[in-house]
């Protein structure tokens, strides 16, 4: 494969970091063009060190000074701002670009991205469920393909390339059912943000990690598959995998289905993304059957997840629904993390977020950033008089 020049958005982040990981594996086939993160400038100074990077943003301006100290004798150039994310990712230096910010924060350059033609390492789902239809218009109009790294995804991917152009009846997305898989419904309720930091598979960021908690990360990864393969919901079936080894599946009309296995390990899908079409050889675990033994699946218990009831419910309502479902989700995620609601809080606040929103069937690029912003104060008004309650 031909050297690619990569630009890594949110590198001092899980999946950046672990894509940093692959690519030392691999320095031969990578030149890092950019890194860029929000605020953690010692880890970012010491990646552009370590891997030579041309051009670093710090999105947090008060940390400019700080990070362009860190690396006064080196020869990477220091920008600070979001708006150097969007104008860097559109260089003509850049091949491939993993996107894999957190939140809604990630839609704005990877729009950027995918308007400058490049290839796409989409770790960011909250930008296909903000914005799928948006996205995936441009993906086509301007010719830059968006490749999943989310492990699902990853999986579902994977198995297409077996279609052959043969037609695919069902999806099924894997789910590890998170910490509280087999927990009552009280207990549940009662539960505290440590106990909902502690995934039994994945280690990741803590955003994602409570959105596996509640399972909204797999209503996410419902939207997100409905929009990356082009595939009516109702063909997306979701099932509860503890052991969290195969990935996902997909099913012909002949019956037939086929799985992506490998170790919980994001390295995986990372790889296959930005080394697509090969595969990079990788020093991570191999899967050993016989020591699995055995894998077991389950219904997903939507009375004790509601928050992937709600998922389903904003991609049947369409249009900029889905976009407020994931804006009120990270109001309450981040007010859950600051201990200012109950685990059931989060799930009450969006589907409250969501009643409430003014529906836009067709909604433009702006509709979207001003939905966004909308459906955050609204859901931080709830925040506000859940705290005065309690
Ligand atoms: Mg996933």
């Amino acid at each position: 494969m031909e050297k690619r020049r990569i630009a890594i958005l949110g590198s001092t982040g899980s999946i950046g970091r672990q894509t940093l990981d692959v690519i030392r594996e691999h320095r031969d086939l990578f030149e890092v063009e950019l890194l860029t993160c929000n605020s953690s400038f010692m880890t970012l100074a010491a990646q552009a060190r370590e891997f030579d990077a041309n051009n670093v943003v710090i999105c947090d301006e008060t940390r400019y000074k700080a990070l362009n100290d860190a690396l006064k004798d080196s020869d990477t150039k220091v920008f600070t701002g979001i708006k150097s994310v969007c104008d860097l990712v559109a260089s003509d230096r850049v091949d491939i670009v993993v996107a894999s910010m957190v939140g809604f924060s990630g839609l704005a350059p990877t729009i950027s991205a995918i308007k400058a033609g490049k290839v796409i390492a989409l770790a960011n789902k909250e930008t296909l469920v903000a914005a799928g239809s948006i996205v995936m218009e441009m993906s086509r109009k301007y010719g830059a393909p968006i490749l999943p790294v989310d492990s699902e995804h990853s999986a579902i991917f994977q198995c297409l390339l077996a279609a052959q152009g043969n037609k695919v009846s069902k999806i099924h997305l894997t789910a590890s059912g998170g910490p509280f898989r087999t927990w009552d419904k009280e207990k549940i309720a009662s539960a505290t943000k440590d106990m909902a930091l502690k995934h039994p598979n994945w280690s990741m960021g803590a955003k994602i990690t409570i959105d596996s908690a509640t399972m909204m990360n797999k209503g996410f990864e419902v939207i997100e598959a409905r929009w990356l393969f082009d595939t009516p919901v109702e063909k997306i079936n979701v099932v509860v995998h503890p052991e969290s080894v195969i990935h996902s599946m997909v099913e012909f009309e002949d019956g037939a289905v086929i799985a992506q296995m490998a170790s919980p390990d994001m390295r995986e899908p990372i790889q296959f993304a930005i080394g697509f079409p090969e595969r990079l050889p990788l020093s991570n675990q191999k899967l050993d059957f016989a020591e699995l033994g055995s894998l077991s699946f389950f219904k997903p218990d939507l009375d004790r997840f509601p928050a992937l009831g709600l998922a389903f419910k904003a991609m049947e309502r369409g249009g900029n629904i889905p976009c407020v479902l994931n804006a009120a989700n990270e109001s309450a995620v981040a007010a859950f993390l600051r201990d200012e609601i109950p685990f059931y809080g989060i799930s009450d606040v969006v589907g409250e977020c969501m009643e409430k929103a003014q529906f836009i069937a067709e909604p433009t690029v702006e509709d979207i950033f001003a939905t966004n912003s909308r459906a955050r104060s609204d859901a931080d008004r709830l925040i506000e008089s859940i705290k005065q309650k309690s």
